[in-house]
This record gives structure tokens, sequence and C-alpha cells, in this order.
């Protein structure tokens, strides 16, 4: 970005533009920044288990309160960070960030899981799994307990790569979810070879399957198929009462979404374990 403001500059492109990437350079300069001395935090949006509505494991979500530009969306910084390099510096605080925190939660409910969001651009990376793996040795962490949430379109940039390193944190007993499933645009010829235990299925399919019938058809499709396959359905966008109870007559086995609970900070979910137990 700074070689593009450079290049800006001297070519006398114009303003308008200028400043947008000089405002790119900078942001990527604050995020390193913020990712080096540890100044993101990690939100946790409960996971509810449909049949009883019992709380079962939390997502780790990346927030990032800058002090000169508020809070800026996840969306944004992680693609920033993927395109400028810092991708291996977001996984390395995302999953020590959220190990962390949850071994907190873990000290009020054992078995509470834990999913961690993994960059498309993680899987290139050097010694990835053993970062992970001392990540969950560090924080005593069951690997059981641990979900690595990755989307198709992550898997299938590089599908050799990713199956091999899947199946190593598959080995070691971590469990591997597809992320946003049904939105990537790829085929499903992953789901024979990856060790896949969960499918998380995109909120625009589960939004829409209360008013739009064959949305719901779609959306209960994508719980056989998870159950064929003999892995876990979960539902991401819960937004209302109505659709966390099509979901759990379509036998959904876990859901996410304002309605069950927003992403909140530690402690925040910390009352709330201390009121459920
Ligand atoms: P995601 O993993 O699919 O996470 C779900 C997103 O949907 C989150 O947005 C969450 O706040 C939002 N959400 C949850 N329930 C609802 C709902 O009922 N309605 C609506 N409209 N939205 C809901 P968020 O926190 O802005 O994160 C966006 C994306 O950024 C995540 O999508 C994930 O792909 C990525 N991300 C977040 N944290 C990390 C991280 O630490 N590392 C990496 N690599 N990616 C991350
Ligand atoms: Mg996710
Ligand atoms: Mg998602
Ligand atoms: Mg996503």
């Amino acid at each position: 970005a700074e070689r593009a403001l450079a290049i800006a500059r001297s070519s006398g492109i114009d303003w308008a533009m200028a400043d947008e990437s000089e405002d790119e350079a900078a942001l990527y300069q604050d995020l390193r920044h913020a990712l080096m001395e540890n100044l993101l935090h990690v939100h946790f949006q409960p996971v509810i288990e449909l049949k009883q509505g019992r709380l079962v494991g939390v997502e780790a979500l990346a927030r990032w309160d800058c002090p000169r530009r508020g809070s800026i969306r996840p969306d944004r910084f992680i693609t920033l960070a993927e395109q400028t390099g810092l991708a291996g510096e977001l996984t390395r605080w995302s999953v020590n960030a959220a190990l962390r925190e949850h071994a907190r939660l873990r000290a009020l409910d054992p078995d509470l899981r834990c999913s961690i969001n993994l960059s498309s651009k993680a899987f290139p990376q050097a010694g990835l799994v053993e970062q992970i793996l001392d990540a969950v040795a560090l924080w005593d962490t069951p690997p059981a307990s641990v979900v690595l949430e990755v989307t198709e379109t992550a898997m299938m940039e590089n599908p050799e790569l990713s199956a091999r390193v899947l199946q190593r944190l598959d080995h070691a007993g971590l469990r591997i979810a597809i992320d946003d499933f049904g939105k990537g645009y790829s085929s499903l010829s992953y789901l024979k070879h990856f060790p896949v235990r969960e499918l998380k299925i995109d909120q625009s399919f589960v939004r829409d399957a209360g008013s739009d019938p064959r949305s719901a058809r779609l959306v209960s499709s994508m719980v056989e198929l998870a159950h064929h396959l003999g892995m876990e359905a979960v539902a991401e966008g819960i937004e209302a009462e109505g659709s966390a109870t099509l979901l759990r007559e379509m036998g959904c086995d876990r859901a996410q979404g304002y309605h069950l609970g927003r992403p909140m900070p530690t402690e925040s979910l910390l009352d709330l374990l201390r009121k459920t137990a």
C-alpha cells in the first residue's frame, strides 16, 4: 500500500484516490501494531444446542477498537490482513486469544467448545499445525473442544495442502467445520476426502427459511446431507424464535444468531454461564 501511495503521488493520480491509499497504508500500520501489541480483543457468540436449548459452545470473533478510528468491522481488517501479508500474525493472534479466553470460560463449563475462524490465507503458512497445537497445549485445552472453521473457498484454493493440514489437525483430535456452507461456489468433492465434522449452514439460507419454502427445503436438505455424512449441522443467523423452532423441527443440531445470543465480551459470557450453571 505504501508503494501504491508513492506511485500515486509521483504519477499525479487524482487526490481522492491518493487519500484512499494513504488511508489504507496507515490502516495497515495500525493493524500490524495492534496485532503485535495484542490490542485486538475477542468476543464470543453463544452456540446453542437446539433440542434442549443449552449453551454448548462459543464462536470467537475478533474485534478491533482502534483508538483513532473507532471500531473497525472484521470483514475490513481481516481482508486487509490477508492482502498485506499479515494473515500469519492474524492466525497466531486469533488462536491464542481465543484459547486464552476460552480457558476462563472452561473454568465454569469444562465441556464448552470453542470455534475459531481460520483465514483462507492460513493454509500456506509454514508451521500452521504446530502453531495451533502449541496454543492448545499452552492453554491446556482439550483438543476435542476446539473447532476450526474454514470456508469451502479457502479449502479449494489449495485442496491437497488443505487436506494434509486438516488431516493432521483431525488426527490431533481437533474438529473441522465448514463455515458459510452453501455460499461458496465450489464442488462438494472435498466432503469425500476432508475430515469435516460440522457443516455451518450459511445465514443467507437460514434467514429466508421462514418465509420462502425453497430456502426452507434447501436448509433441511443441508441438515440431512450433514447427517448422512455423519456430521453435525449448525445453523447461522437465527434472528427470530420462528427460525429456531423451524431448525429444531428439521433436526438441526446447533445454532447461532442474534436471537440466541449476540457476540459479547468474555465477562458477559462468564455472567451467562454463572446464571445457567
Ligand atoms: P463468520 O465466521 O461467518 O461469523 C459470523 C458472523 O455473523 C459474525 O460477524 C457474527 O457477528 C455475525 N452474526 C451472528 N449472528 C448473526 C445474526 O443473527 N444475524 C446477522 N446478520 N449476523 C450474525 P463478524 O463478527 O462481523 O465477523 C465477520 C467474519 O469475519 C466472520 O464470519 C469470519 O469469517 C471473520 N472473522 C471474525 N473473527 C475472525 C478471526 O479471528 N480470524 C479470522 N480469520 N476471521 C475472523
Ligand atoms: Mg465462523
Ligand atoms: Mg459463517
Ligand atoms: Mg464468514
